[in-house]
């Protein structure tokens, strides 16, 4: 018979294992810290009273007996391996092949894919569902029994529910970590008790596992991620992907997201996705794995001494990478707008296969926000191409000689006077820091580069350097003297200093003005946004050029202004709805506004309604999505400055006049099977770039989104395609398309490749 204590016991036990579970592996928890505890305490004073009724499987266990003496040791039977790895999607590609040709020719084949977990690799024993063993991996063949230690850890069941498919022997392994916010307040505890803090999460949880105290180890905040049954148990399921839902199922915390497919270029996309969602995850991810899904195949496959044959660790080049290093300087930039941007200048360090020496540092807010001082050491991440970035200082390795950082009252280049707006709540750069003057020749360099940039006009050779030459020897006052050099003046122009000059060279000269010269024909959407206009990105310049046949067309748009006026006319009528006034006899008319007081006729109301009505009606049908009137007042307002006036007049003068690509294409470039469908393109195409397929797709009449709806009649795939846009494309039913094709489309004459 059992005793009230005894239910209770059990009930107890059921409850806390239930809401761990809740909290630890659904990430969902139903209960405060506060009633868990609660339950917690009321357990540990039951089993107290009733220490018959105590056993190993009980949560109370989880606050750590006894210190150890030391660790005794375990073998792994076979031994946790390391993964092979690739570097490439290439690399990935030669895998899948490998397979393919060792796998019989009627092997289905699918993958999974899952993130690789930056922890501390464990094994778990459980027999008739009771864990009986935890061991670290060691050197792969053995390891420390560190049972009393996991037993403190919450996200780790102690007792497995019956379940038919939990076999008598069962061993698991995965990977334990200390999660970010956890291992932050550590080392403030730490820090605050005057104890060495750890450098990394990683460290953190290797030194805590290490613990002969084990109730040490219960107040660290560790957690665990099981990714894989070991291969001697015998397992009734035949599937990774499969046996990943089940551990789930049993109470196993897995990895928060795994996929499954069938071809490898779509676990490429699938790791690229998932690189994307690590910033959620509660650990460090340092790669993605992607497995065979089937089990059995595993076993055919074999490993070598250091590698199971079934697997793979992607960890591309252009993944993110962290390291640390000192912060010499604090340097500032003045951007094309006039914004100062601070600039780290670093001791150099060698991350991610370049030596960095620089990278940004955001803005002002950020760096006090982050406490960055000067001479600190600091963490800087940097993912492929991406500029490197400072993420945050590490405040426990300052000795004493740091600065803050505080931005100079003058330009550093024209040592005008800065200034910092307050106010226009639609434009996050004014409450920046800008030098306000003009004619400021940093200003004038960074907004020549832009003119040329890649989605901007695309002018070969027109990189930092020479623009800042060409600035500095007076011959650019602004983007559009380019079209007005003098090429022998240009080769003159010297690239260095008076000390060490470098001339540009008749060469270099005659290339730079042959890609002005092609510039002059470019769409209207790639000059409206090389000309800097503000609030004007590609999108918006995408747009205008949708519905606006010329420059000039834009600069007196009669749909902007409508767009304006709407805006306007909506808030008058609002305000002049003689309803309002009725609704809240409450007011005190004195406290109204002139506008308020004035007695509403209805006649005056409907005028406004009229006029209102009249302007919706022209708007009506028209795309206008990222034309909203805040945008759209300030390119008028622009147009209507003397620098758009300027710019008007000059290209005018010039003889340019970049056309809208839908009105190119009443100029027989219309091409069957692109005119008037909308295309979407995704992922990194061979022969051209994403911004160049889709303006030849615009010069072709056809038009371009940024994602895949119900509209959408083509998706053009590249390498690392977007996995949303795949998977939307194939909901609905929307056909693909690769480069090759795409290139086909374009120009139907073109041979296809060969080899
Ligand atoms: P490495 O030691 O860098 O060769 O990586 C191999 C180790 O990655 C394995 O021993 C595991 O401990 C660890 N690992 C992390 N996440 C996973 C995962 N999802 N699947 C397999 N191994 C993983
Ligand atoms: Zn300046």
């Amino acid at each position: 018979m059992t005793s009230r204590a005894e239910q209770r016991i059990a009930q107890l036990r059921d409850l806390i294992s239930h809401h761990n579970r809740r909290y630890y592996v659904d990430a969902e928890p139903e209960i405060t810290d506060r009633e868990y505890d609660d339950l917690f305490d009321e357990l540990r004073s039951l089993e107290e009273r009733h220490p018959e009724l105590a056993t190993p499987d009980s949560p109370t266990q989880r606050v750590g007996g006894e210190p150890l003496r030391g660790f005794t040791h375990v073998t792994h039977r076979p031994p946790m391996l390391s993964l092979d790895k690739a570097d490439s999607p290439d690399a990935l590609q030669r895998f899948d092949l490998r397979l393919r040709k060792t796998l019989p020719d009627d092997e289905k084949i699918s993958y999974t894919v899952e993130p690789k977990v930056d922890g501390v690799s464990m094994a778990l024993r459980y027999e008739h569902g009771l864990l009986v063993l935890a061991a670290t991996r060691g050197n792969g063949l053995t390891g420390d029994n560190i049972t009393a230690n996991a037993r403190t850890i919450r996200g780790i069941p102690l007792q497995l529910p019956a379940d038919k498919l939990v076999p008598d022997f069962l061993e698991v392994r995965g990977e334990a970590y200390m999660d970010r916010t956890g291992f932050d307040a550590l080392n403030q505890k730490l820090a605050a008790d005057g104890k060495k803090t750890f450098p990394s999460a990683r460290n953190a949880t290797a030194g805590t596992l290490k613990q002969l105290d084990p109730r040490i180890v219960a107040k660290r905040p560790l957690r665990v991620v099981i990714y894989a049954i070991s291969p001697l148990v015998k397992w009734p399921q035949d599937s990774h992907y499969e046996t990943l839902q089940t551990l789930k199922r049993l109470g196993f915390s897995v990895p928060h997201n795994f996929w499954r497919c069938t071809t490898m270029t779509e676990a490429l996309s699938l790791a690229e996705e998932c690189k994307q969602q690590a910033d959620r995850l509660p650990y460090d991810i340092d790669g993605a794995v992607i497995k065979l899904d089937r089990l059995t195949a595993w076993d055919r496959l074999g490993a070598t001494a250091h590698h199971p044959q079934y697997a793979i660790a992607y960890k591309p080049r252009h993944w993110l990478q962290q390291s640390q290093t000192r912060l010499r300087a604090i340097t500032v930039q003045v951007g094309r707008t006039g914004t100062l941007t601070p600039v780290a200048e670093l001791e150099p360090v060698f991350l991610a296969d370049a030596t960095i020496s620089r990278a940004t540092l955001h803005n002002a807010d950020d760096i006090q926000r982050k406490d960055i001082r000067i001479g600190d050491t600091v963490v800087i991440e940097r993912a492929g191409m991406v500029i490197p970035a400072v993420v945050k200082p590490l405040p426990e390795k300052r000795i004493g000689t740091e600065k803050p950082f505080a931005m100079p009252d003058s330009c550093p280049s024209c040592g005008g006077p800065v200034r910092r707006r307050s106010g226009n709540a639609h434009d996050r750069e004014e409450t920046a820091w800008r030098c306000e003057n003009l004619q400021c020749p940093a200003q004038k360099t960074r907004r020549l580069v832009h003119f040329g940039s890649r989605a901007a006009l695309d002018i070969e050779g027109l990189g930092d350097i020479v623009a800042d030459a060409l600035v500095r020897a007076d011959l650019i006052e602004e983007p559009l003297d380019l079209f007005e050099l003098d090429t022998s003046r240009l080769a003159r122009l010297n690239l260095g200093t008076t000390d060490k000059p470098r001339i540009f060279g008749p060469k270099n000269a005659d290339r730079l003005m042959a890609a002005c010269n092609r510039a002059r024909r470019l769409p209207l959407d790639r000059w409206l946004y090389a000309l800097a206009i503000p609030g004007v990105g590609t999108v918006t310049a995408r747009r205008l050029a949708e519905i606006h046949p010329s420059l000039n067309a834009v600069a007196q748009s009669y749909l902007l202004a409508d767009i304006v006026k709407r805006q306007q006319l909506e808030e008058a009528v609002k305000a002049a709805n003689p309803r309002r006034h009725h609704k809240d006899p409450k007011s005190n008319p004195a406290d109204a506004s002139e506008a308020d007081r004035q007695p509403r006729t209805n006649d005056a109301y409907e005028e406004l309604k009229k006029q209102y009505d009249a302007v919706n009606q022209r708007l009506a049908g028209r795309d206008l999505t990222d034309l909203g009137p805040v945008a759209a007042g300030a390119i008028l307002d622009f147009f209507q400055s003397d620098a758009g006036c300027r710019i008007l007049d000059r290209c005018a003068q010039l003889g340019i006049k970049p056309q809208a690509s839908t009105s190119a294409r009443d100029e027989a470039i219309t091409r069957e099977g692109i005119a008037g469908k909308s295309f979407v393109v995704t992922g990194t195409l061979e022969n051209m770039s994403r911004t160049e397929a889709e303006s030849r797709i615009r010069a072709a009449g056809g038009s371009v989104t940024a994602a895949v709806s119900g509209k959408t009649d083509i998706l053009i795939t590249g390498a690392n395609a977007g996995t949303t846009k795949l998977q939307q494309a194939q909901k609905l039913g929307i056909p693909r398309m690769t480069e090759t094709e795409f290139l086909a489309l374009l120009d139907p004459n073109r041979k296809p490749f060969s080899g």
